[in-house]
């Protein structure tokens, strides 16, 4: 799957074509003074040109402000836009282009999905007490004033990677995730969800940042424009002259005031400290706010880059139970093969990662969650569902010892499967423990025995059956076969079938699967509704559409006959953005 990322802001368009299953863009790009020397239309028209090799399935859009509408990513219709435009006002700098993108995009693909990837989305459950400005609540309500915070991408993205690295489930961690660019913000990861972040109502609280003021005594503002300073010089003043470059010198980045520092530039020097001290005290703070840490996550430019200001956040933070470790601080070197890296010792209780941030990726991995989700919509033709009882497919040879030389089978009915029958012949099944009697044999012979049970009876039987395909019967478990004329013992072919669902390849092709993928089918309507994981997909042009589960798997689910399914998961998708899935599902 290829997903056309596009960032577009007031004057660049940034672009890369991600395959969500791979780190490293196939093709990436930037686009400068868009705006004024060329519409947005024209620049993409530069982007379809760079992108014509490419089969691209959707577009994801990077969105700033999905205000209180936006939890999760949106398929872009005209209601999409009209709620986006609502949010203008939270991001007056942003959406406006962002949203120009979105127009631009949809004339340029009008055939292609388009998504909108919000950064505020992952902040949009935090608590009440968190998100609450304490002001008149009308006053609040009436202009939008509460905590959204944004890089919500970002966090979300790093907080997973950093999950994985720890190999811990996200939902057991308390993280404090800190993302560390230009623009910087710090992210309480609360047992997967966003708790407490520092960027507030717009981008301008919380941090120091590259030109940004973060943290300021409302008074200050207050004090500035009674000076005489108008709004918008205010504005300039906090959001494009302050931060390092303010107390560093005009234009200067954190290399630059590294290497001024170094020289022993006082200014630069305190530019610093004025950073790494914000940075721990929301660290320190984020700790408390969830009653515990279990790691600190850096990324952004200064996070993955500066060995230095890593250090400064991260040292003496021992009473909180992070050993930090210069020596591997020292040796952090990320790439497209090394995403990841760990600054803490291997014994301290908190750890402490460094996670290369690929906001791209995530918005390709949700872009393609919510096209698969389309998928799933636009294909709710369910699936008819039979229960198979125990049964037998034998060859010729072993029906002839258990039924007599001259024996023949006997049809009985009809199975949904084109050329499958049952038969009237029946045997029984012998097992150390005990025996299952009139278990039929269903033709037509085949090439190997195979015996189908249940787990309920294997234990009646006394053996352990493995869960298999059928036809994969090598190594299976043994067990002996009764009939009228003889006693056969199979040294292996007794199996616990794998559920599965028989279907053609047009079938397939309308629900976006593939033979051997496996897929969720939900069982609803129901006295007991039910998801099965696992569900076996198998293609042929000779099946007619079923799935096919046992008696104890029908009985769990109370199944009635002609009961259906619907496919719930297409496996279009890998593990990041799966398992957000899974969270977004879990109850607030
Ligand atoms: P953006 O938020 O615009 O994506 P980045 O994540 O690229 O920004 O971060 C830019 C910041 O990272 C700048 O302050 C830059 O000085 C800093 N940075 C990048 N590389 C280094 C480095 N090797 N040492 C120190 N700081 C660095």
């Amino acid at each position: 799957m290829q997903i056309l990322v596009l960032n577009t802001g007031s004057s660049s368009v940034k672009y890369q074509i991600v395959d969500p299953e791979r780190a490293t863009a196939l093709l990436e790009g930037q686009l400068e003074r868009v705006g004024e020397a060329q519409s947005h239309l024209e620049a993409f028209e530069q982007v379809a040109g760079a992108a014509r090799k490419h089969e691209l399935t959707a577009v994801g859009h990077r969105v700033v402000h999905g205000g209180e509408r936006f939890s999760a990513p949106a398929l872009i219709d005209d209601s999409v836009i009209a709620a986006i435009e609502a949010c203008v006002p939270l991001a007056p700098l942003h959406n406006p282009s962002n949203l120009a993108g979105i127009r631009a995009a949809r004339r340029l693909w009008p055939g292609l999905p388009q998504v909108a990837v919000f950064d505020t989305a992952f902040h949009a459950k935090l608590p009440r007490r968190a998100r609450t400005y304490a002001i008149p609540p009308a006053l609040a309500a009436e202009h939008g004033i509460r905590r959204y915070g944004f890089h919500g991408t970002s966090h979300a993205y790093v907080a997973e990677r950093a999950a994985r690295a720890l190999e811990r489930p996200l939902g057991e961690l308390r993280l404090v995730t800190l993302h560390l660019g230009n623009g910087a913000s710090a992210c309480a990861v609360e047992y997967g969800h966003s708790t407490e972040t520092s960027m507030g109502m717009t981008p301008l609280e919380g941090l120091v940042m590259g030109t940004r003021a973060g943290d300021l005594d409302p008074g200050a503002v207050l004090a500035l424009l009674r000076s005489g300073l108008d709004v918008d010089a205010v504005d300039r003043i906090l959001n494009h002259e302050s931060g390092l470059a303010g107390l560093g010198g005009v234009g200067m980045d954190l290399r630059d005031i590294e290497a001024r520092a170094a020289e022993g530039d006082d200014r630069c020097r305190l530019a610093i400290s004025v950073f790494s001290h914000r940075v721990k005290k929301y660290v320190g703070a984020y700790a408390a706010t969830m009653g515990g840490l279990d790691a600190i996550v850096l990324t952004g430019g200064i996070g993955e880059n500066s060995v230095s200001m890593r250090r400064r956040i991260l040292q003496r933070l021992d009473f909180l139970g992070l050993s930090f470790d210069e020596d591997r601080n020292r040796s952090v070197r990320l790439d497209s093969t090394t995403d990841v890296a760990r600054v803490s010792r291997d014994a301290s209780r908190v750890a402490a990662l460094v996670v290369n941030t690929n906001e791209e990726r995530m918005i390709a991995l949700e872009t393609a969650a919510i096209v698969a989700e389309r998928t799933r919509v636009d294909n709710p033709a369910p699936i008819p569902i039979a229960v198979s009882a125990r049964h037998v497919h034998l060859d010729a040879e072993t029906f002839a010892k258990l039924f007599g030389p001259s024996a023949t089978p006997t049809h009985y009915r009809d199975l949904s499967q084109p050329g499958q029958f049952a038969c009237e012949e029946q045997v029984s099944l012998i097992g150390p423990r005990g025996r299952l009697e009139r278990v039929r044999f269903l033709g037509p012979f085949r090439s190997a025995n195979q015996v189908e049970i249940s787990r309920t009876d294997e234990f009646l039987l006394g053996v352990d059956a493995p869960v298999r395909d059928s036809g994969k019967t090598r190594g299976s478990a043994p067990v002996t076969l009764e009939g009228p004329a003889g006693t056969v013992r199979l040294s292996e072919g007794l199996i616990c079938a794998k559920r599965h669902i028989h279907m053609t390849p047009a079938d397939a092709a309308a629900y976006h699967v593939s033979d051997g993928d496996e897929v969720e089918v939900a069982i609803s309507g129901g006295p007991r509704e039910l998801v099965f994981g696992g569900v076996l997909i198998r293609v042929s042009p000779n099946y007619r559409l079923e799935m096919h589960i046992d008696t104890d798997e029908g009985n769990a689910a109370e199944l009635d006959r002609g009961a259906e399914g619907a496919l719930v998961y297409t496996p279009a998708t890998s593990g990041a953005t799966a398992s957000l899935r899974a969270r977004r599902r879990t109850p607030e």
